[in-house]
């Protein structure tokens, strides 16, 4: 037992301290793509566990988008039984060891623990990771063999409205957290699904968004295997609305189609300069990286290196590529955000990491202008090649005004307060829209102002068969919003096909 400080608490010896999650050097790592956490080791996780008070009425878990059974499986780590303990997680969640890795406990699950009143909170989500952890890679028992007996479980006490249905078959649109839920649970129910993911690779967001430093590669393939294994077929390459209509789908013998486009569309400012080399969406940029591999001198992909970086916006995504950029070689990364420090949208534990690794945070300050150098001479008149380049980002000082309709406080400029930042590459991460190519694949199907496709409460669109779910309705929200939104889709999809209900 390590040196900490106990309390009794409701009658238990209870550890105050909770479990740090050990990290990479943040000189090192600042220089290196491989993960940042390193996950808890048995001891840790044991002794975090015991920190659980077990409470009747589960806080936790209604904090949970997929309510998993938080206490029980945390008291099966504490017994050391963590087949157990993984078998209770995956009967509500299909990708624990990414959810582990990337949801934002903190405003979910760990903000109702009941620990977290007085001390910290249960360590939760990295709890959640270490069971997947030692459950895939320390293969006590492979996770397909876990999943099997789960599946076969779940057929003997059959109580839900899935009828032996034989083989009717499902496509699922995009293999982001949406769709992957959802084939999974679909396949689980006996259907025949199909994904057809646009990209050459599989996984949505979690391959080509999150950097390898947060959520590597290999964690996302590997529940991705599992899922080929258990009998979900992948079409990678076909951009549905392009290749096929979501028509072409139903002539092809699809019963029910399920759309989990996601929102990859950038949004840009809309200031002078945009247009400059040297001026990237941060989906492109993390695109370029991650799923390109463009930081590998190997790679045919290039990416724009450069001394002094700015990322605007102040989410998970400029984390992740202000974060990016100082891997590649920046020496000085500044992320611009228009509101103060409270009102950073990004994880808690991203803002932590990305100041520990030397991002430079310029709070309450809005660019308004993308400066380039005009001229291909330099100053001693020889040509430099730079011209149409990004020189500097003209910024403006901000205040914090009333609430907007959203409860947040208004960003105002401040006249008078420009200034100008020495950059050469600009990053924009403000926010990613729905992407129109599969408004295109049916005049019927009904979209929000925002660009989001229309659903009712069981992911129901307003075409006969077709459901829909996770970003490409929100827009940008996260993991595992998307993948319950996926299951919810699939238990709909079930009831549709078994029974013929559409709502
Ligand atoms: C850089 C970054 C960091 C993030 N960090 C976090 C985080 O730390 N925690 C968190 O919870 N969330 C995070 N998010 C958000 C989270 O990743 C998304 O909310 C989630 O991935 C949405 O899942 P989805 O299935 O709806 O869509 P996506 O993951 O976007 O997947 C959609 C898939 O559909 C494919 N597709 C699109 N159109 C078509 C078409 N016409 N035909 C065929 N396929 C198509 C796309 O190629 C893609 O593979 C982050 C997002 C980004 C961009
Ligand atoms: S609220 Fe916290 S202490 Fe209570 S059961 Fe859930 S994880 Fe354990």
């Amino acid at each position: 037992m390590s040196m900490t400080r106990h309390v009794i608490c409701l009658g238990k010896l209870i550890m105050i301290e909770r479990h740090k999650m050990p990290v990479q050097d943040p000189n090192l790592r600042a220089k290196n793509f491989d993960e940042v956490s390193l996950g808890y080791t048995e001891d840790m996780a044991v002794e975090e566990a015991g920190r659980c008070l077990n409470c009747i009425n589960k806080p936790c878990v209604s904090g949970c988008p997929v309510n998993i059974n938080i206490p029980d499986f945390i008291s099966k780590v504490k017994e050391k039984k963590f087949n157990d303990a993984y078998k209770i997680i995956l009967k509500t969640s299909s990708l624990p060891a990414i959810c582990g890795r990337v949801c934002p406990q903190e405003n979910q699950c760990e903000k109702n623990c009941t620990m977290g009143i007085k001390y910290e909170p249960v360590a939760i989500g990295a709890l959640e990771r270490f069971v997947a952890d030692t459950c895939t890679e320390l293969n006590l028992k492979t996770e397909e063999n876990i999943k099997e007996e789960i599946r076969t479980e779940e057929n003997k006490s059959d109580n839900s409205t899935s009828i032996k249905h034989g083989k009717r078959k499902v496509a699922v649109i995009g293999s982001g957290p949406s769709g992957l839920a959802c084939a999974s649970d679909l396949n689980k129910m006996g259907y025949d699904v199909n994904v057809y993911e646009a990209m050459h690779a599989l996984g949505g967001v979690l391959v080509y968004g999150i950097p390898e430093f947060r959520l590597p590669k290999r964690i996302v393939n590997n529940e991705i295997n599992n899922l080929k294994k258990s009998g979900v077929h992948f079409n990678t390459n076909v951009v549905i609305g392009k290749t096929l209509s979501l028509d072409d789908l139903f002539d092809i013998g699809y019963e029910a189609v399920f759309i989990g486009t996601g929102a990859g569309l950038p949004v840009f400012m809309g200031i002078k300069g945009e247009n400059l080399k040297g001026v990237f969406s941060a989906n492109e940029y993390l695109t370029r990286n991650n799923l390109m591999k463009a930081y590998d001198d190997d790679s045919d992909t290039p990416i724009m290196k450069a001394k002094n970086v700015a990322v605007i916006g102040g989410g998970n995504v400029a984390m992740d590529a202000c974060r990016t950029a100082l891997r590649l070689g920046a020496e000085n990364v500044f992320c611009i955000y228009r509101r103060s420090e409270v009102e950073l949208p990004a994880r808690k534990e991203e803002i932590k990491h990305a100041k520990e690794e030397g991002v430079k945070f310029l709070f309450l300050t809005n660019p308004i202008e993308i400066i380039s150098y005009d001229s291909n001479t330099n100053d001693s008149g020889i040509n430099d090649g730079k011209n149409g380049c990004v020189k500097g980002l003209k910024c403006i000082k901000m205040k914090l005004g009333d609430p907007d309709e959203k409860g947040r406080k208004r960003p105002i400029a401040m006249d008078g307060t420009e200034f100008l930042i020495d950059v050469n590459l600009v990053i924009m991460a403000l926010g990613t829209k729905p992407n129109p190519i599969i408004k295109s694949s049916n005049p019927n199907l009904k979209f929000n102002k925002n660009s989001g496709i229309i659903i009712d409460e069981n992911g129901f669109t307003s075409c006969k068969g077709i459901y829909a779910g996770g970003d490409a309705v929100t827009g940008s929200a996260t993991v595992i919003s998307a993948m319950g939104a996926g299951k919810n889709a699939a238990k709909a999809i079930d009831l549709y096909l078994s029974f013929g209900v559409n709502k």
